[in-house]
């Protein structure tokens, strides 16, 4: 049976966490503090963490470096509401996969399978990161995004649309959840604005490459950014 690692100070969410994993087969591991977590998986035999953003002793964001400094045990984060904005940034330090607060044990289960479906499978079936000066590339200290070594002049908002696709190409993200992400949960914005920065992204890209449409929509459901950009 496959361990997973629950790194979560808050014990009625981590019931709630090691319950689910359980009932789908796995033996949880529970810990409370990051650090405490870091020498659980130093021990060995985890096959993935579910990492909590808010602990007591450490910032999430940087044990996930820690880990990554040894590991490529895969990640999953639990994000609180007011720390979507971090999201984005957690992919980009080595995440594979993101669950907001408050989240359903069925839907953390199902991120769980697919990221150690994703794992066995194999650093190919990953989204490779784009070679510089070739495809897509995201710089997210500079905020800037370049396309076949051109700059694309990107909004703020575009820019954070495309950081979000682009975290996992083929991935569709509803319009519902980018709008979460991008303007935070509730926000009085509508569907038409996530398709306003959609066609906006895709006019950019055109300039770029008159031939390019990077996005593919998924009516009704939402958008996802093209594979092997
Ligand atoms: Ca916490």
């Amino acid at each position: 049976m496959q361990t997973v690692l629950v790194i979560e100070d808050e014990s009625s969410i981590a019931d709630t966490i090691a319950h689910g994993v359980e009932r789908e087969g796995y033996v949880a591991v529970r810990c409370e503090r990051g650090l405490e977590g870091l020498e659980r998986l130093k021990a060995g035999d985890c096959a993935l963490v579910v990492l909590d953003i808010g602990l007591p002793d450490v910032n999430g964001f940087d044990l996930c470096k820690a880990i990554r400094a040894f590991s490529d045990v895969p990640v999953i984060f639990l994000t609180a509401r007011d720390e979507e904005i971090d999201k984005i940034v957690g992919l980009e330090i080595g995440a594979d996969d993101y669950v907001t607060k408050p989240f359903s044990p069925r839907e953390l289960a199902a991120r769980i399978k697919t990221v150690l479906r994703r794992a066995r499978d194999g650093p190919a079936a990953k989204a490779a990161p784009p070679a510089p000066g070739n495809g897509l590339g995201i710089d997210t200290d500079k905020l800037q995004a370049t396309y076949a070594g051109r700059r694309l002049e990107l909004t703020r908002s575009e820019f954070r649309l495309l950081s979000l696709l682009a975290a996992h190409p083929g991935r569709v993200y509803s319009r519902e959840s980018i709008m979460d992400t991008l303007w935070g949960a509730g926000s009085p914005s509508l569907d038409r604005t996530v398709d306003a920065h959609v066609k906006s992204l895709r006019a950019k890209f055109r300039e770029i490459d008159e031939s390019l449409d990077p996005i593919l929509t998924h009516r009704g459901t939402g958008y996802a950014l093209r594979e092997g950009l």
